[in-house]
């Protein structure tokens, strides 16, 4: 941590100065997207990333229904419109055919989304190749919400990469923190550019207060950015805990009747963020009674996210599909899978789910 010491010896406790940009160059670093801009959050960023895209009020955003509503809530205050898409149901990643199949349709219509926004739901990586072909197709950009998957890859390429832009969280939950922030990444310098104008009140460059447009403060505190650089050095330890944390519970539940994980994309990996129990019908075991009876013994446990398209605020948004999401919404459960969980404390898990489980 004495970069932390550092930044605030050097007086630099602002979102400006070298511990900041030296958080993005490890962001860049591990990710291979040589053009980074490190902001308040991880929502912040998207909301830079919607602004850069040219969002307009009235434009259709696209993404995947099961996912946090961070994904979509700027877009929604910039007035607009999104369209949700179902999952495959056994990566639970947004439905690239059927993205495909709703591009050429929207194509014939004449009404394209501004952007596309796949999610690498519980750090699993899309399949971006197919994804940018899909949507390269019709001219559409796409903006990854990579907020979960810091350390996941596909092929040899960070997850995130290939897109217009893409958007991670160093939120306190994430794999690695900040305590709080976020990061827009990019190939595109021009972007980041225009990101980093926005995010700093869209002062324009020189000594004088200029601003040709209404920007945001969304930069990241030197303090935390000092937290972050110390924590990017343990991304790779990080990811392989969860990897193995996730391995030994799909070794030691598999044999369940009903029960499954998510699986890696083709060529991915995962960074197991989340591990994913899913308790299929052949169970006949609800989710919720399941995640009761952990409670009742200590062991809080987590439902998988609300598809969007049953959310309130997004009632009457068209949806492609939805019925896989909320089938996995109805069935899945995250266990515990923080990094410092230990071999112990896992037994513990497992020991309770397989005696809940009805035999
Ligand atoms: C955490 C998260 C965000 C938002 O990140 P914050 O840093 O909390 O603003 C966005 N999308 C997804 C999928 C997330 O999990």
């Amino acid at each position: 941590m004495h970069q932390l010491g550092e930044a605030l010896g050097a007086g630099w406790v602002a979102p400006a100065g070298p511990v900041p940009r030296a958080f993005e160059a490890a962001i860049s670093e591990a990710t291979g997207l040589p053009h980074v801009l490190a902001t308040s959050s991880g929502t912040a960023a998207l909301h830079l990333g919607f602004r850069t895209l040219g969002l307009e009020a009235g434009d259709e955003v696209w993404t995947s229904t099961l996912t946090f509503v961070a994904t979509i809530a700027p877009a929604l205050q910039m007035g607009a419109k999104v369209r949700l898409f179902d999952v495959d149901p056994a990566s639970g990643l947004m439905d690239i055919e059927l993205l495909r199949q709703e591009l050429a349709a929207a194509a014939r219509r004449g009404r394209l989304p501004r952007v596309v926004v796949p999610v690498d739901l519980y750090g699993s990586p899309v399949d971006m190749p197919a994804l940018r072909d899909a949507c390269d197709a019709w001219g559409v950009p796409v903006l990854s919400d990579s907020a979960e998957a810091m350390g996941a890859s596909l092929g040899n390429r960070h997850a995130g990469a290939g897109a217009r832009a893409a958007v991670f969280s160093f939120n306190g939950n994430k794999i690695v923190t900040a305590g709080g922030g976020g990061a827009l990444a990019s190939d595109d310098a021009r972007l980041i550019e225009d990101a980093r104008r926005l995010a700093n009140h869209a002062k324009e460059d020189g000594p004088l207060y200029q601003h040709d447009s209404a920007g945001y403060a969304y930069g990241m505190s030197s303090v935390l950015a000092a937290v972050g650089l110390a924590q990017m050095v343990v991304l790779d330890v990080r990811v392989q805990a969860r990897r193995a944390i996730h391995a030994r519970y799909r070794a030691a539940l598999s044999d369940l009747p009903g029960a499954s994980f998510l699986a890696e994309p083709p060529g991915g990996r995962a960074n197991r963020w989340l591990t994913v129990l899913r308790i299929g019908p052949e169970a006949r075991l609800h989710r919720d009674t399941l995640r009761r009876a952990l409670d009742a013994a200590g062991i809080e446990t987590r439902a998988v996210f609300k598809p969007l398209h049953l959310q309130p605020i997004l009632r009457g948004a068209p949806v492609a599909g939805g019925a896989q999401a909320a089938a996995l919404f109805q069935e899945g459960l995250c266990l515990p899978s923080g990094s410092a969980l230990t071999r112990e404390e896992q037994s513990r898990v497992i020991a309770a789910i397989r005696a809940a489980w009805p035999s």
